[in-house]
């Protein structure tokens, strides 16, 4: 037997055809009829079936009364009575805000619609984030900013038209590997296409760019407003386009005026050549009929990200290039449905369907629609402010949803004995050996890929309806279904009897339906798609309201943007640069980012031995220079330490790092260490705007160990 679904993997969101005997996963393959892959699989979601293994599921609830002892096997009544009964507690006695949901971009979105309506709805407080802060909150800021709304404007068949793609922080080669594929067919259908790749190192993705550009980490501002300038100087900017459709570009022009491209080759380290490389990507840019951007991490995970996103928008603002096929900016999210999770608003400062926290009659919206009193207005704690805040005692409570913070958090120590701290933690997870799991006193085992049925939203706003294939292992239970019991046990216990009303879901359908019906007016209006819309006409891109016959391939068509003026905004952005700075101790720039075989702290992956066959072991990746002066060869096992810890690693000659910097794949936790994860050695400041982490960069200092 064959059930459609999708990869769990990346933000591509390919479409999969699960193999199975009704009990047991024995197979997948690509679903030729999904849009986003067409039949392709990377190698992650070939091997998709040998994660699917019971014996390495959490598979019956555990729970503990006291720090200390051991978990013992309780049944899910018990479990979530228990539950309900000490975040009442803590409700009780410190209010709504010493508690947190934690959860995550592989949640599916009707997963993600309840947590975030038991959390703002029932609960009253707006304490919940996702690891989808760690990901893509700069570029839904910069989107906002810009544009209006968070709404990826372009398609993945806009590969296929442009004439010029500028891949900024990114190695889609690796982290997006069939969007990468299509780009490859793109430039062998049509050499002439310009490929243009910003990125500290010389990737895969940058060995196939007709111009590479590698600059110094955080320096992003200062190439494109480089590139700007060149377009200014050069005639290249549509002037009726800016005229027409946007505000803010003098102030912008005024901006760039100083920062020419010699100025920004200096700061961005490019060498003698760098001059001329900014002014060619300028004028390839500028000249190209059609030209895209593509961005991710590399942008998002700075504390400056959101204007890192801006400065770019800006380059498809300033010459018309958005709207029409092969143009605009675009933003691939890293996780499988960071896309759902924005748009139930299941961020600390968002509300469903791209609603505003700060906007009254937002919240009025949402919660006449939800029918209760009220929406709390106070921001909810971002994700590190989340853990700094039980840090000092001020969450008591927490809810963790399948991830792992305390592997994929900045400043892993901190944030450990955050959780230590922490009076009670709730995990709901598929696997029972994650970092994060000593620290939980309660465990609940949550069904996973293949096991359970809702939606998901790729990059490209497509949303796909994904199907339980098999049934979940021992007593692993759909995370709606745990969150719904929850809430249920919880609201009398809070004096919120409405529990009954607000949760009493038959199935995801309903959830998803009541999604739908949020999403009405708004512009991501999804009031015409339902489950069986979905099953007859496949996956669908956002908007599509009631009554149309396909969803929309491009945003902004018609030049209006969704701003109260109708016109897109030019932001200032400011040009710092990374928020530490290489010393005499601290001379290594280290940049953080994905391996092709692996996928974020590897409880998936790292249960499949082929896909140590690319790269077996944690390292981290050097210049040879850099190591030939430190009396490092290549294997050697070396000691990396920043201000905020040490690590051990296998050192490894690398001719994609620069001298002065070095490379260690995020994936890596302690499990696979030995010793504790890379994120030892990040840093957590972060954007004012996005408040995401600036994961990608922290500077170290590497001897022999
Ligand atoms: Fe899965 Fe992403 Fe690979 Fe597609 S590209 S198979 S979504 S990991």
């Amino acid at each position: 037997m064959e059930t459609k679904a999708t990869c769990p993997y990346c933000g591509v969101g390919c479409g999969v055809l699960i193999e199975h005997d009704g009990a047991r996963i024995t197979g997948v393959r690509g679903d030729p009829e999904h849009p986003a892959n067409f039949g392709r699989l990377c190698t992650k979601g070939a091997t998709l079936h040998f994660t699917a293994r019971p014996e390495t599921r959490l598979l019956y609830p555990e729970l503990r009364d006291t720090r200390g002892e051991a978990r013992r096997r309780v049944g899910w009544d018990e479990a979530l009575d228990s539950a309900a009964q000490r975040f009442a507690d803590v409700i009780t006695e410190h209010g709504p805000d010493a508690v947190a949901f934690y959860i995550s971009g592989q949640l599916l979105t009707e997963d993600y619609y309840v947590f975030n309506k038991l959390m703002k709805g029932l609960i009253g407080s707006n304490n919940v984030d996702t690891n989808s802060r760690l990901c893509m909150s700069s570029a839904v800021a910069a989107y906002k900013q810009t544009l209006g709304a968070d709404a990826p404007p372009c398609s993945y068949e806009d590969f296929a038209e442009t004439d010029c793609l500028m891949i900024a922080g990114g190695n889609p080669s690796y982290a997006h590997p069939i969007a990468f594929r299509r780009i490859e067919d793109a430039k062998a259908a049509r050499p002439d296409m310009k490929i243009i790749v910003v990125d500290p190192r010389r990737t895969d993705t940058a060995a196939t760019a007709d111009l590479h550009l590698p600059i110094l980490p955080g320096t992003d501002i200062w190439l494109f407003n480089a590139m700007l300038n060149v377009l200014l100087w050069e005639g290249l900017v549509d002037n009726a386009f800016v005229r027409a459709h946007t505000e803010g570009f003098d102030a912008l022009r005024e901006h760039v005026r100083e920062i020419t491209p010699a100025v920004a080759a200096e700061v961005c380290g490019l060498g003698p050549k760098g001059a001329d490389d900014i002014r060619t990507a300028a004028l390839w840019w500028g000249e190209a009929p059609r030209a895209m951007s593509l961005w991710c991490q590399g942008l998002n995970q700075s504390t400056h990200g959101t204007h890192n996103g801006a400065a770019l928008i800006a380059l498809s603002l300033a010459t018309g290039k958005i709207g029409k096929p092969g143009c605009g900016p675009f933003s691939m999210t890293g996780q499988p449905n960071a896309m759902g999770g924005r748009e139930v608003g299941g961020l600390a400062n968002l509300l469903s369907a791209h609603r505003d926290l700060a906007n009254p009659e937002h919240r009025a919206e949402i919660a006449r629609l939800w029918g209760v009193a009220d929406v709390p207005a106070t921001p909810g704690l971002t994700a590190v402010e989340l853990f700094d805040a039980m840090h000092e005692g001020r969450i008591k409570a927490l809810w963790i949803a399948c991830t792992n913070p305390a592997q994929s958090l900045p400043e892993q120590e901190r944030v450990r004995e955050a959780l230590a701290r922490c009076d009670f933690v709730v995990l709901q997870e598929a696997y029972g050996n994650t970092e994060s799991a000593p620290f939980a006193d309660l465990l609940l085992p949550a069904a996973t890929w293949g096991e359970k049925e809702g939606t998901v939203t790729n990059s490209e706003r497509r949303i796909t309806h994904v199907n339980r294939a098999i049934p979940a292992p021992g007593e692993a239970r759909a995370d709606w279904a745990i969150v719904c019991d929850f809430a249920r046990k919880l609201g009398p216990l809070i004096g919120k009897p409405e529990a009954a009303r607000m949760f009493g879901y038959a199935g995801p359908e309903p959830i998803f339906a009541e999604h739908a019906e949020t999403t009405r007016g708004r512009d991501l209006d999804i009031s015409g798609l339902s489950y069986a819309v979905l099953d007859g006409k496949g996956p669908q891109q956002w908007p599509f309201p009631e009554g149309a016959g396909e969803g929309r391939a491009r945003l902004y068509a018609d030049g209006r943007f969704p701003t109260a003026d109708g016109r897109a905004r030019f932001v200032v952005p400011t040009a710092k640069l990374t928020a530490e700075r290489a010393d005499a101790r601290y001379p290594l720039h280290l940049t953080t980012g994905r391996l092709r075989d692996q996928w974020h702290g590897m409880s998936r992956t790292g249960k499949v031995a082929r896909l140590y066959n690319h790269v077996d072991e944690a390292r981290i990746e050097l210049n040879a220079d850099d190591m030939h002066l430190r009396g490092i060869r290549d294997g050697d096992l070396v000691r990396v330490k920043s201000r905020r810890g040490e690590i051990v690693l296998r050192a490894a000659a690398s001719n994609e790092i620069r001298s002065g910097q070095a490379f260690v794949a995020m994936h890596w936790g302690s499990n696979a260490l030995n010793s504790a994860g890379i994120n030892v050695l990040t840093l957590r400041e972060f954007d004012p705007y996005s408040k995401q982490p600036e994961l990608k960069h922290a500077t170290v200092q590497v001897e022999k160990a």
